[in-house]
């Protein structure tokens, strides 16, 4: 089966300073790194890592090529990526000696995504194939409707939430996955715990503390976090996500596709970056915590 993936990409652009720029100030950078980033690359490159075939569908600009190039190095397929007049999009990251960071966030490209070759894209999908969508891109609406109609399995990532837009795609989904502010944030603003959605699998991250699963129907079963040494909880969200649409693919049960996730999550907390140092399979494995 396929996991197709309507999801941001990123450049992630990190300046290194002595100290984070105040109003009016000019500072010079002593480093700059860039790095595949966006939720919607993160987790591509967390479920090809994880083993399954991913299709990722979204938009760069004509300045993103190396992004593309750097998800089929990781085993995605791009051929649905299309190339837009809009500079990809990035995150211009400022980072002082002390690790305090500052983000000015660009959704260029991400917002761009024509419709029709979304539709395109999912007329390749079979019955029973994977969708999943966050909130870094236009098109979630139609993309939920289109892979409710074609019989996919629909997940979405509520982040960065917005109660509008989890209201909007909540009647098409089969899976809803957040972490304990966006599940805080959903009841705060809609009313609606969790446990009250009406949606077959929900899971809610909880950092350190591990995750909550929540099957319709059932009670909720929690899961406890490995015990790491954290230094970069960057993408945990996002690799955790990965590994279970992995685990979902290959027809495990949820429980166990979380205890997998729960594994490479922790893992990648261990580890400073995104996309490009989210665990394989093999390690994940192999990991001794
Ligand atoms: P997000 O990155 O979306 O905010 P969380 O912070 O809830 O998501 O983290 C996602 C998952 O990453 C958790 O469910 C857990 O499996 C793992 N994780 C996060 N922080 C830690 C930590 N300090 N130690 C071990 N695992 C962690």
């Amino acid at each position: 089966m396929t996991i197709w993936n309507l999801g941001s990409i990123n450049a992630d652009m990190v300046y290194d300073l002595p100290h984070l720029p105040a109003p009016g100030e000019t500072l010079a950078a002593h480093g700059l790194d860039r790095f595949l980033g966006g939720k919607g690359a993160n987790m591509s490159v967390a479920a090809a890592r994880a083993g399954s075939r991913v299709s990722h569908i979204g938009a760069v600009g004509h300045d993103g090529r190396w992004a593309k190039d750097r998800l089929t190095e990781y085993g995605v397929d791009t051929r649905y990526i299309s190339e837009v007049d809009l500079p990809t999009g990035h995150a211009i990251i400022a980072v002082d000696a002390e690790g305090e960071n500052l983000i000015i966030l660009y959704p260029g490209a991400n917002h761009a995504l024509d419709v029709s070759h979304l539709g395109q894209a999912l007329s390749s999908a079979s019955t029973g194939d994977l969708l999943i969508l966050q909130n870094e891109t236009n098109a979630q609406v139609e993309a939920a409707q289109f892979g409710r109609k074609l019989g996919l399995t629909v997940c979405y990532a509520a982040a960065p939430f917005q109660a509008q837009a989890v209201q909007a795609v909540l009647p098409y989904l089969d899976f809803l996955i957040l972490n304990e502010i966006e599940a805080e944030q959903l009841r705060q603003e809609t009313g609606m715990g969790a446990a009250d959605l009406p949606v077959r699998h929900v899971i809610v991250t909880l950092g350190a503390k591990g995750a909550r699963y929540l099957q319709q129907g059932n009670d909720p079963v929690e899961f406890s976090a490995h015990k790491v040494q954290a230094v970069d909880t960057t993408g945990a969200g996002d690799t955790f996500t990965g590994y279970v649409l992995a685990g979902m693919d290959r027809g495990m049960p949820m429980e166990q596709a979380i205890l997998q996730a729960n594994r490479a999550a922790a893992l990648m907390v261990t580890r400073h970056g995104t996309a490009d140092v989210i665990p394989d399979l093999r390690e994940v494995r192999d990991a001794t915590f």
